[in-house]
């Protein structure tokens, strides 16, 4: 049953790295409030910087009466700074099973909606050097509109690894998508905290752990 694939590439919250813990997440918006001047934000203010669309962005960044962009990028930074702390304090850390994937013979890759720094940090400190290639999000608000489910940056590692026949292995109804949008098989990996987690589409397989990796290659 399994297809050949010349590439896999890989969700990194939820799929090599355990995700961030969402108070650290919460705390840091914050952070980023504070850094452009905004003391006391709305709770409902603070969610949506967390998740923000372009419009949500300025319509919060407009009632502050703050620069949008500079506001963006305070958030971006504080959630850089907030996740290496996670990361060298090993609570954000690797799942073992990582470990399966260290005999692929495919190109292999990383692309995540996370800041491309953060991806960075965890490729630096977890010694991930042994993927090919990795793409996290540019911290401008453009960056924004190229998250998952839009394609952008899986189309890009797609075209970098020079193939078309990848899996795309995630986590989140996003990764679905992106993946079918990029026109990719897609592995949906059910880990403890995706229990009960519905998926409105189906998946092409649906794994327990990285360790079911190579028998899909
Ligand atoms: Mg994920």
């Amino acid at each position: 049953m399994a297809t050949e694939y010349d590439a896999v590439v890989f969700d990194n919250d939820g799929v090599l790295t355990t995700p961030t813990d969402r108070a650290v997440l919460v705390d840091a918006m914050y952070d980023a409030f504070g850094d452009v001047g905004v003391i006391a934000p709305s709770d409902d203010h603070v969610r949506t910087l967390l998740r923000p669309s372009v419009d949500s962005l300025y319509d919060i960044a407009g009632a502050h009466d703050v620069d949008p962009h500079e506001l963006w990028t305070a958030r971006e930074y504080a959630a850089i700074e907030a996740q290496l702390e996670e990361i060298e304090a090993g609570r954000k850390r690797l799942y073992d099973d990582i470990d399966a994937l260290t005999g692929l013979e495919t190109a292999t890759a990383i692309v995540s909606n996370n800041q491309h720094e953060t991806i960075g940090n965890i490729v630096d400190h977890y010694d991930l050097d042994w993927f090919d290639d990795w793409y996290g999000r540019e911290p401008t608000v453009q960056g924004i509109d190229r998250k998952k489910p839009t394609p952008y940056y899986l189309d890009l590692a797609l075209s970098e690894l020079g193939t078309e026949n990848a899996l795309y292995v995630g986590d989140s109804w996003v990764d679905i998508q992106a993946a079918e949008a990029a026109g990719m098989d897609v592995a949906f990996i059910r880990r403890p905290h995706r229990e009960g987690y519905d998926l409105e589409r189906a998946p092409t397989y649906e794994i327990e752990g990285l360790d079911a990796i190579p028998d899909l290659v």
